[in-house]
């Protein structure tokens, strides 16, 4: 398999664009090698520069539920185009894909459009804050929210709960108002309660997906949520990444908690750039122009994207089988991958939510962010080369999550299983 191609090209880039690369996850800094450049996709397929054919489980990182160039998303985009890019004035598809979206998530009465999945979880956040008129807000180690600067914070030690920036170029004053809990661990999110009386919100990936895939217990969320109630703090479900793809009706629907704010990213725009935030009335209310907190975008609602958002979001309503039929598919990829894995004496600890799957090379159930530090970061690293070398193309980190789409085959699992048991074989005993 040669690569030339992308070598050039990367070198190219890398003149050019920091990294070579305009979102630092694509640079497979964490697993070795250079990333391959991409010339298109085809269904299931990702076809790179060099005409090397992969099994794409990455899927744009989560938003091509239906797979590369699907017929009726790409029409859509296309009948869209023909009447112009972009107006800056309100136009009927932004009601269709609201009424639809509304439609499938019980906690919401209205919605805004935005560009990306961090401006709706930026926007979410002024929103609660203006809502309770508090400043503070409770997020969890490992969990994603975009690179906003008060969402971009690590755990510190242990005890500390107040969030140092996890990047120069973020002000400590900026992220002094996020306190840090961790994932699945009621005692640490009392302690943030204890800490301070002027918690605005507590934000949450229900289904994390950004430290690989590590579900919450759903009696873990119902006691965040009674939490909340108590305090008169508003709780945010970040399902950028699980909307659509866990469930059709968000976590809400399979955890019976619902949240006060959901924000939605990925597959909400199939494709294109679009990000959603949604929530009861009464708190929508607050925002600019019915409501003084404010919030805004030139390209909000954008009529190419909403096309792109609206095809997409219909064909799933109207094919509500697909969840369970990709989560059938997913659960046969991970269990067998499993099962070539411990055959050649090597642990490996799985899940799956609808068309998300992780897994960890890792000796213990993953339930946080420290548990999913302790997986095996050089065997991944391998792992993922030599399956890229088999024509299978997945997250170059072992802290993402798989995605499958309508495009992935039976077919195509089935090659994937049998590949990783070559590599692992490989890996054992070479
Ligand atoms: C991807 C993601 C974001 C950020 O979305 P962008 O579109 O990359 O800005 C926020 N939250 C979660 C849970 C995500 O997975």
């Amino acid at each position: 398999m040669s690569i030339d191609n992308s070598l050039k090209a990367f070198e190219e880039a890398q003149q050019l664009i920091p990294g070579g690369v305009n979102s630092p996850v694509r640079a497979f800094k964490s697993v070795g090698g250079t990333p391959l450049f991409i010339a298109q996709g085809e269904g299931g397929y990702l076809v790179d520069i060099d005409g090397n054919r992969y099994v794409d489980y990455v899927q744009s990182w989560g938003p091509l539920l239906f797979g590369h160039r699907d017929e009726s998303i790409e029409n859509a985009v296309i009948e869209a185009v023909k009447h112009g890019l972009s107006f800056g004035a309100p136009t009927q598809a932004e009601s269709d894909l609201a009424k639809l979206v509304i439609s499938m998530f019980d906690s919401m009465d209205k919605i805004r459009f935005v560009s990306s999945g961090t401006e709706a979880v930026m926007s979410a956040i002024r929103l609660a804050r203006g809502f309770t008129g508090r400043d503070d807000i409770v997020k969890f180690t490992g969990c994603y929210h975009g690179h906003s600067d008060s969402l971009l914070v690590q755990a510190g030690s242990g005890a500390a709960t107040f969030g140092n920036p996890s990047s120069p170029g973020v002000p400590a004053d900026f992220t002094k108002h996020t306190l840090l809990a961790e994932y699945n661990n009621m005692e640490s999110v009392k302690k943030c309660f204890a800490d301070s009386k002027n918690i605005a919100c507590v934000i949450i990936e229900p289904i994390a997906g950004n430290m690989g895939l590590v579900p919450a217990d759903k009696e873990f969320l119902h006691e965040l949520r009674a939490l909340c109630d108590a305090h008169g703090t508003l709780l945010i479900f970040d399902e950028v990444m699980s909307g659509f793809r866990a469930t059709l009706h968000g976590a809400e629907s399979i955890t019976g908690v619902k949240p006060d704010i959901v924000t939605l990213g990925k597959v909400i725009g199939g494709g294109m750039p679009v990000g959603a935030f949604g929530a009861r009335a009464e708190i929508m209310a607050k925002l600019s122009p019915e409501g003084p907190v404010y919030q805004a975008g030139t390209l909000s609602g954008n009529p190419v994207a909403m096309a792109a958002g609206l095809a997409a979001i219909s064909k799933l309503k109207n094919n509500p089988q697909v969840i369970a039929t990709l989560n059938e598919r997913a659960v046969r990829l991970v269990e067998g991958m499993q099962k070539e894995a411990a055959a050649c004496g090597i642990a490996m600890q799985i899940d799956t939510r609808g068309s998300m799957f992780g897994f960890f090379f890792n000796q213990n159930p993953v339930k946080n962010f420290a548990d999913a530090c302790k997986s095996d970061e050089a065997l991944f690293a391998k792992f993922h080369s030599m399956m890229l070398e088999e024509g299978f193309y997945f997250a170059c980190s072992l802290y993402e999550t798989g995605f499958i789409s309508t495009a992935t085959t039976d077919a195509m699992i089935e090659e994937t299983i049998k590949a990783s048991g070559r590599v692992f074989k490989a890996l054992t005993n070479g």
